[in-house]
């Protein structure tokens, strides 16, 4: 079946069998040494194995296939790349994170000649297709704008050597099994896979089955473990409390740079108007902004403009921002693994840092459910000030963790499912479900449960740019 890989001394970046093109662009960078998932990754990927790893964000994953990808397709550049056809592919469940590993790539490929180019929904498709017409050596795409091109002739895959799904856990989770499998159906049948996902539920190994080859296994986390070094603690307050309290810890503790969570868009925008009332600047990133004003939002918060960014889940999914010292969950979400990747945006890559949750007395269940699948109880903490009229319940026992049954993956992502989001974006009914079942208050995720469509519009900034990778 598949060999599993396993932890030996750190080797250094220039032991992986990496050219020199792509050395210099990770020293560049200020990389010293390669995390344990680019240690195992990149000689795998090289000797041109499938790969399935379980790797949380911050663990360098995306340089972890990203380096070893573009060496081979710079290494392998005697066919010319053809009118609307693509080399590799990286599929990723958000625009953020598509725009991310496309400027990964963009960095990393800077010494070599390949051109690369992102596409997801949201924006206007016709720069997309015009980009894609000279054909590309790598894509990245969202799967729901990547099959709109498709349908429109815009992107062929007769050439492609190399498919990456990226946090394919999520993919799963936001109701693309059906889109990734009707890809997956037109790829050439010889092919390169690399399989990326936090972990490797039953789901994913059913997809993994019907697509990788003879893996090499790479696990970096143990399956839903919260990242050591982040530290965890929460504070049992009164719901309507719950803006003050904020208020109070960033002011008394001077935090900087503070990711904070909401369950609802509106909730996100009530809270930020409240945090900018206060004298705090923040800003709000959900679904129903446009691209542009996530992207600016965004870049604010990275360059220190903004002190607290406000964000849904599938809005924060890809953020990466070095050293972000604190994620708050104002709410904490309906699904229990949502909490695992919240709590991911901080201590990336070696880093400390620390989650803190608000927990109103209603939300009880939800935290048992979060401290069963942490497989741990979450430290309490109190402020005098803000003690809470109606007392948080306690913890219950941990119990172990059972194995999941795997679901029918073909049923997964039928249209009776789901909540179809244009953009790319899903809600499946593991989502509802949970919610309907665990959360005593709210409504359906988001936007009541309406099919939502995102507004065409236009940004020459982000509606993806062909990174031609030689200056
Ligand atoms: P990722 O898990 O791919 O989202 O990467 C998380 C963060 O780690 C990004 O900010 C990367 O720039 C950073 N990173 C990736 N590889 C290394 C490395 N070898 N040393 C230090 N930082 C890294």
């Amino acid at each position: 079946m598949s060999d599993t890989a396993t932890n030996s001394t750190t080797p250094k970046f220039t032991d992986l069998g990496l050219s020199e093109s792509l050395l210099k662009a990770v020293r560049d960078k200020g990389y010293d040494t390669p995390s344990p998932i680019q240690a195992q990754a990149i000689p795998a990927v090289l000797s041109g194995r499938d790969v399935m790893a379980a790797a949380q964000t911050g663990t360098g994953k995306t340089a972890g296939f990203t380096l070893p990808l573009l060496q081979k397709l710079s290494s392998n550049k005697g066919t010319k790349v053809g009118t609307n056809n693509v080399r590799a592919l990286v599929l990723t469940p958000t625009r953020e994170l598509a725009a991310q590993v496309s400027e990964s790539i963009a960095t990393y490929g800077k010494y070599l000649n390949l051109h690369s180019t992102v596409v997801f929904g949201g924006v206007k498709i016709n720069p997309q297709m015009m980009r894609l017409r000279q054909g590309v050596d790598v894509l990245v795409a969202t799967p729901g704008r990547l099959m709109d091109l498709y349908n429109q002739n815009a992107v062929k895959f007769s050439q492609l050597e190399v498919l990456i799904l990226d946090e394919a856990d999520r993919m799963l989770d936001m109701g693309f099994i059906r889109d990734i499998k009707k890809i997956i159906a037109l790829l050439p049948k010889h092919r390169q896979n690399l399989l990326f996902s936090a972990t490797f539920s039953a789901d994913i190994r059913a997809l993994a089955k019907g697509l990788v080859h003879k893996p090499l296994e790479i696990s970096v986390n143990p399956e839903n473990s919260t990242a050591e070094k982040v530290t965890q603690w929460l504070m049992a307050v009164d719901k309507k409390r719950k803006p003050a309290v904020l208020t109070h810890l960033i002011k008394e503790n001077s935090w900087r740079q503070v990711l904070v969570f909401t369950k609802t868009k509106h909730g996100a925008n009530k809270l930020t108007k409240y945090l900018e009332a206060e004298g705090l600047t923040a800003a709000a990133i959900h679904g129903n902004k446009s691209q542009g004003a996530r992207t600016k939002a965004l870049a604010s918060f990275k360059d220190g403009r903004v002190q607290v960014l406000v964000a849904t889940d599938i809005a924060a999914r890809g953020i990466d921002i070095d050293l972000l010292p604190n994620v708050v969950n104002f709410d904490l979400p309906n699904v229990p693994e949502d909490y695992v990747h919240r709590i991911g945006r901080t201590a990336r890559a070696g880093n400390t840092g620390q989650a803190v949750s608000l927990v109103c007395a209603d939300e009880l269940n939800l935290l048992w459910d979060i401290e069963h699948v942490i497989q741990q109880h979450i430290e309490r903490k109190t402020l005098d000030k803000f003690v809470p009229a109606n007392a948080l319940g306690e913890s219950r026992a941990i119990r172990p963790l059972k194995a999941k049954r795997p679901k029918k993956v073909h049923q997964a992502g039928s249209n009776s499912k789901k909540t179809e989001h244009k953009d790319g974006q899903h809600l499946s009914k593991g989502h509802q479900t949970q919610s309907n079942r665990s959360n005593t208050n709210n409504k359906p995720a988001g936007n009541g449960g309406k099919p939502r469509r995102a507004k065409p519009y236009a940004n020459k900034n982000t509606q993806g740019n062909t990174n031609k990778a030689n200056p």
